[in-house]
């Protein structure tokens, strides 16, 4: 893995940057369509990732879920549409940021 840029990191199999609304990292898979602008990409069509909340610490999984006060994981939905460096959310996302538009975030200096 490698610093691209200060808001994309180049992973095997395409790009990952932080997601300000899940905090932690998803990847952008390069076989989506990418104009190649480092600093504010654009890329198509959409991302919807899903799956378990983890908790992290400063930045790594520590192995465990987040659980509801029954003891159950929590499943999540992020999406959003990635155009010029803004992270376009939609309202289907299960995260704060549903709904809004937020900057591309610089990635955390602390990640390994
Ligand atoms: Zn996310």
């Amino acid at each position: 893995m490698s610093q691209a840029s200060k808001v994309l990191r180049k992973v095997e199999g395409g790009f990952a940057h932080w997601c300000p609304g899940c905090k932690e990292m998803h990847i952008l898979p390069e076989k989506w369509t990418f104009d190649g602008n480092m600093e504010t990409p654009t890329f198509a069509p959409s991302f919807k990732h899903r799956g378990l909340r983890r908790v992290f610490a400063n930045g790594e999984w520590t192995g465990e879920w987040v659980r509801d006060t029954e003891g159950n994981t929590v499943s999540y939905i992020c999406h959003y549409i990635l155009i010029a460096g803004v992270l376009n959310f939609c309202d289907d996302s299960t995260h704060a940021l549903s709904g809004k538009s937020v900057p591309l975030p610089d990635l955390p200096g602390d990640l390994p």
